[in-house]
């Protein structure tokens, strides 16, 4: 049995990601009263491949970066899961991202399995040339473990279509063949999907317009406040603002900005590209991290990292609605707190999945070669998210758990089921 190990964890961090996803699916198992065997298997990852990755800096010298590939569960199908870089990843947290990409893939029922991938890297701090070296070590060191029927990874944090784009390239080169099919996220350009940059929070829009409709919430008299501006930030708020909503607050690491009239999104996102740092937009007054998360709003969307939402501020929470883009924002103790409170938290695993069911369909079309017009992607992705959010409220509502105990119980069902009719082998 793999006991949660603390080696590698970044110092400082609140609660290890992998305690809680154990203690999510351990509580899960208890409910479904898993027998033990079955408990054992799906508790444990099918593979866990640690590399070393020697890169050539532009100053001549050699840095060696830490990486690793994860892979929680084969059952329904190959493994998909993202990259991190960041210089706090640890094994931990991969551990525990790759056990949410299986329960994520299964909650939206699409026929993936579990992985997930990092590299300890401050990546701002590198070169476009040296970032391009480390992403082909990366995708030369972890191709005996992935491949189109195996693992197919995907961005996350600190990763772009651009990285996407050489790590296909470079696994392409060991196969000596085109494979576009390998790794989604990519470019439209070398076959990526039409759709997939915002799919995150198209996702979130979806899961949030489901919400808004079931609790009776008008659009343009709903508040929404956004913590992490990157790709899953920046797209729910574009995509909600969209939608109608009132987006009157978003941050990154520089801090956040809120204007109770709603924000000029636009303008936020240009500043942000422009200079790097949300706070730099004018046009809102100056708040921090934490007081974004406690502002009187009706909708919180954690679109950052996890461990967000603990002990320490959950009470403070006023909004009615979180909306989690992030994986893992809430710690299991301030979930209790939250569902105490009678705030309907949409958990990650179902929330944040519009990622990966456009991975999907990119997968999917790199297979046929037949690319899709977005209002096909749109149309699909709208209803495997709204379906999903309604198969979640359903065991929800019938068997009186959380939403997040619903979506997990949910996706262990249905990882158990494949996990049976295949049979363990050997
Ligand atoms: P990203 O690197 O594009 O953006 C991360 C953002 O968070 C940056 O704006 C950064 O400044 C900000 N940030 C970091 N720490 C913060 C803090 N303490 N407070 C406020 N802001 C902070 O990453 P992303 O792809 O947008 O991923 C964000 C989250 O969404 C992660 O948990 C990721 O696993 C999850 N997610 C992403 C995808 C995807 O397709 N990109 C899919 C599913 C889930």
């Amino acid at each position: 049995m793999v006991e949660p190990s603390r080696e590698l964890l970044a110092p400082g961090e609140v609660v290890d990601p992998y305690v809680t996803a154990l203690a999510q699916f351990d509580a899960a198992a208890d409910y479904l009263d898993l027998d033990e065997s079955t408990r054992q298997y799906l508790r444990n990852n099918r593979r866990e491949l640690l590399v070393r990755l020697p890169v050539r800096m532009s100053d001549g010298s050699i840095s060696v970066f830490w990486g690793c590939r994860i892979q929680h569960s084969w059952a329904r199908g190959p493994s998909k899961g993202g990259i991190r870089y960041h210089p706090s990843v640890s094994l931990d947290e991969v551990r525990a991202l790759a056990m949410w990409m299986t329960w994520k893939c299964a909650v939206v029922n699409i026929p993936f399995g579990g992985a997930k991938g990092g590299v300890r890297v401050d990546h701002k701090k590198l070169s476009q040339r040296e970032l391009e070296s480390l992403t082909r070590r990366y995708a030369v060191a972890i191709t005996p473990v992935i491949g189109p029927n195996a693992d197919i990874p995907a961005p996350d944090v600190g990763t772009t279509p651009q990285t996407m784009a050489w790590f296909m390239d470079a696994y392409g080169g060991t196969q000596r063949r085109w494979s576009p099919e390998a790794v989604t996220g990519k470019p439209i350009s070398v076959g990526g999907t039409v759709g997939r940059e915002e799919a995150t929070g198209a996702g979130i829009m979806y899961v949030v317009k489901e919400a808004a409709r079931r609790n009776r919430l008008t659009p343009s008299e709903t508040t929404v406040a956004i913590q992490g501006f990157g790709n899953a930030g920046q797209w729910s708020a574009r995509l909600l603002k969209g939608l109608g909503f009132q987006v009157v607050a978003v941050s990154d690491t520089s801090g956040g900005i809120h204007n109770g009239h709603g924000l000029d999104i636009e303008a936020a996102i240009a500043q942000k590209l422009d200079s790097g740092r949300v706070t730099d937009h004018k046009n809102g007054d100056r708040v921090t991290n934490e007081e974004l998360l406690t502002l009187p709003v009706d909708i919180l969307v954690p679109a950052a990292f996890e461990n967000q939402i603990t002990t320490a501020n959950a009470s403070d929470i006023k909004a009615k609605i979180v909306a989690e883009a992030a994986n893992g924002p809430t710690t299991p103790e301030a979930d209790q707190i939250l569902n105490d409170a009678g705030a309907l938290v949409i958990p990650d695993v179902l929330a944040s999945a519009g990622g990966v069911v456009v991975s999907y369909f990119e997968w999917a079309q790199n297979r046929s070669g037949v690319y899709w017009e977005k209002e096909e992607v749109d149309s699909r992705l709208d209803q495997i998210m709204t379906r999903a959010y309604g198969q979640v409220a359903n065991v929800a509502e019938k068997e009186k758990l959380t939403m997040r105990e619903a979506a997990i119980v949910l996706g262990i069902r249905r990882v158990v089921e494949a996990t049976v009719l295949r049979g363990m082998r050997p």
